[in-house]
Formats: structure tokens, sequence, C-alpha cells
């Protein structure tokens, strides 16, 4: 298990091939970065075209990923989970995103958007029942706030809870909920008092096995496309009364909370993308031949391939800047708002230019530069599109500057 290798810190792995930025870490930060990009490599690049070819959950991956340690990884051992940082977590996240962006956002619902909420409020009996028997991925979660009526504006939520003797009684439609499928429970947010608006939301914790809960269709979708993403419908869906998460009317809170420490999640997918579209053009780039030599010595690739290397190994800075912030409990708002912008508009900036520099080749699934292209365009819009995170960062700036 990765823990291990934080018990057995000296042995040096300088400067990873094309990750500059990763000679300032620990250690034991470059150990786990080189066994999750050993693991990619032989497990999940092999793979990621069929899985995406065949919408294919990658289950014997994430079975693997779970005995590595990667799907609990900031879940304390006293669950049973890793016990490593957000830093780690980073890290982690964009190596496995390299191979698979699939792979890497079962990760991500896993470790921010499921364990985050519930380390945070759950009780301790909560803990026992939805975190220790998930941390080794078998079973999996999901987070459920968006809805098809409302994604941006969370706090417009619809979906309603009333009491019921000794139950919630849930009725309502949770939409894009990623891991829905496999997943065997789900944060839920939901109106417990219409009347205060966002301030009546409230969070609870819904096994899927619950009396009306059910599922609606996959969608198909652009990428990603090896991870479930559809509706969850609750029909007068019955969960004990204990298992409200928090206080009532403290869903709202705990949501945007964690979305903050999610977007570090997917800035580290994002920069997975983004890493492995320029490994793929600069690798095409060194091989292919136009007028008489490689096309790696024409300035204008040249310029192309260095504007990626810039705006990865900016995202990438940002990125571990907000890890770290969360882990030295610094606030992180603005910094994880600034990794996901920074680091989705790369994602989609290196695909592009991958492509464009692979040519015709870059067009066809032969080649993951298209499928890195695909991958890269839902970073920039869940858990927050770029249009919020600006949102975010400018109300910050504002408030730090006037
Ligand atoms: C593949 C996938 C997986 C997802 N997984 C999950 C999940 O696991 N759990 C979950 O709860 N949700 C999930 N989502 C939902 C996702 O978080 C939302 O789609 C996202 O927040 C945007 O909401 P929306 O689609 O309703 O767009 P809207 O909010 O309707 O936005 C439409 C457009 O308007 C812009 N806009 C909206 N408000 C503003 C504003 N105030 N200022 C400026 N521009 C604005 C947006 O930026 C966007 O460009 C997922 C979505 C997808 C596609």
């Amino acid at each position: 298990m990765i823990r291990n290798l934080f018990l057995n810190r000296g042995v040096q792995i300088l400067g990873q091939r094309g990750i500059a930025s990763l000679a300032a870490l620990p250690d034991s930060h470059q150990m786990l970065q080189k066994t999750c990009r050993d693991f990619a490599d032989n497990e999940l690049k092999p793979n990621a075209a069929k899985f995406d070819r065949e919408h294919l959950f990658p289950q014997d991956q994430i079975r693997q990923m779970g005995e590595l340690g990667l799907m609990s990884i900031a879940v304390p051992e006293k669950y049973d989970g890793t016990g490593l940082d957000y830093l780690a977590y980073a890290i982690a996240l964009e190596e496995i995103s390299r191979g698979c962006a699939t792979a890497g956002v079962v990760m991500s619902v896993q470790n921010s958007l499921y364990f985050g909420p519930l380390l945070d409020n759950a009780t301790e009996k909560q803990k026992e029942q939805f975190v220790r028997p998930y941390v080794s991925g078998v079973k999996i979660g999901c987070f459920a706030l968006s809805e098809p009526g409302n994604g941006s504006d969370a706090g417009a939520a619809s979906t309603l809870a009333v009491t019921k003797g000794d139950k919630w009684v849930l009725n309502g439609t949770k939409a894009w909920i990623t891991n829905a499928f496999e997943a065997n429970a789900a944060v839920v947010f939901a109106t417990t008092d219409k009347s205060l608006k966002h301030k009546g939301i409230s969070a609870f914790i819904v096994p899927k096995d619950s009396q009306g809960f059910s599922l609606g269709k996959k969608e198909d979708k652009l990428g990603i496309r090896g991870s479930s993403t559809c509706c969850i419908i609750l029909e007068d869906c019955e969960i004990p009364k204990e298992n409200l998460l928090g206080k009532p009317g403290d869903g709202f809170k705990i949501a945007m909370k964690t979305l903050d420490a999610g977007r570090i999640g997917i800035a580290s997918q994002a920069l997975g993308i983004a890493q492995a579209s320029l490994e793929v053009a600069v690798d095409y780039a060194t091989k292919r031949t136009a007028f008489g030599k490689p096309i790696s010595k024409l300035q204008s690739i040249q310029q192309k391939i260095a504007d990626m290397a810039l705006r990865v190994e900016s995202a990438r800075l940002l990125t571990w800047r907000a890890a770290w912030l969360k882990d030295n409990g610094k606030p992180y708002t603005k910094e994880a708002a600034m990794a996901k912008l920074a680091a989705s508009e790369t994602a989609t900036f290196a695909a592009h230019q991958c492509i464009q520099i692979l040519g015709g080749m870059g067009y066809v699934s032969d080649m993951p530069a298209e499928r890195h292209y695909r991958d890269a365009r839902i970073t920039e819009i869940y858990e927050g599109t770029s249009e919020i995170q600006r949102l975010v960062i400018a109300g910050a700036v504002l408030k730090e500057m006037s």
C-alpha cells in the first residue's frame, strides 16, 4: 500500500521525465508519483481507449487502485484509509488521469465528493457505516447536488426532504451524478425548509438500496465515457432519521466546502489530461518528419510545445499551492478555484494543440489525442463551470483589495 512509501523515506527519485517541478517535492511524494505513474503506464494507458469506446467502467483497475490505497488517500488510518495529505492526493490523481481520465474521475468523486463531506460532518456511527466499508474502493459513493433545473445555482435545489416518524422521506431528481450506477451510497442534498432558500438545504446519506431510490438512463457523454453519469430519482425515498449529515440547514455550506476541495481534484484530473497531451505531442513531433526533418525542429511546432509546457507547469504549481494551503489549515477557496480554472483551460488548450501537432493523426482514434480532447472538456464544466470559478476568484480578489 502507498502509505508504506511514507514510512520509507530517503530514496531519491529526482526529475521524473517531463515534470520539472517534481524535484521540489519531498522524497515521499516523488515516490508516490512514480508508483502512480508506473501503474498508469502499465494498467490504465493500455486500456483507456477500450473503456472510452465501450463505455466500460474500469472495474479491475479501480479494485487495484483500492489495493494501492488510492481510493481513500486522505481518509485517516483510524478508518482504514491511506492517511496521506491533499498534496499526495493531487499528485496521485494527476498521474492516474494521465493514464485514464475515466479512472481519474472515479477516484476524484470517491475521495473528494463522497469522503470529503463525511469526514468533516459524519458522526462516528455514520463513519463506521459509510466510510470504513468504502475505503478499499470495493464499495463506492457519489455526490448528488445538481438537479435538472439547477446546476450552477445549487442553492435553488427543489428536491424535498420531510420527516415521517423516525424516517426522512425524500422526493425529487438529482441530475448528472457521477458513479451513480456503481455507487452503494450517495450524499444527497435536499431542502428541509424552502422558506430559508439555500439555508434550508440539508445533506443526507442515502444508501442505494433504500426504498424509493432508482436511477435514470446512463448519459451518452462526449468524454470520460467509462464513468457512469445518470439521474438519481427519489420517490418517497425513506431513510433512517440518523442519516442526516450535520445539522438541518447545513447542506449548502457542506456542499460548497466539499466543492472547494473537489476543485483541487478536478484541477489534478485536468493536469493529467494536459500532461498526457503534451507527452503525445512531443513524442510525435520528434518522430514525424516533414520537409526532410522532424517537425520538432520547426519553430511553430516548438512554440506550441513551449506554450503547452508553460501552462501545464503553471497550473500544476497553482494546484499544489491550493493543496498545500488545505493541508496546512489555511483558507483556499480562491486558490482552488484558480487551480481548477487554470488547469481545466490548460487541458482544453493542450489537447487542442496536441491534435494540431499530430495533424490528421490527431483526428482519429488510433492515437489518444482526440480522446484527451474530448475528456478535457468536462473539466471546464463540472464542480463549477469556468464562469463560476471566475465569479469565485473575482469575489475574493475584490474583497481582499477594496
Ligand atoms: C459528466 C458530468 C458529471 C457530473 N457529475 C456531477 C456529480 O457527480 N454530482 C453533481 O451534483 N453534479 C454533477 N454534474 C453537474 C455539473 O456540476 C453541472 O453540470 C455544472 O455545475 C453546471 O450546471 P448546469 O449544467 O446546470 O449549467 P447551468 O448552471 O445551467 O449553466 C449554463 C451556462 O450558464 C453559465 N452560468 C450560470 N450561472 C452563471 C453565473 N452566475 N454567471 C456567469 N455564468 C453563469 C454557466 O457557466 C454555463 O456556461 C456533472 C455534470 C456532467 C456533465
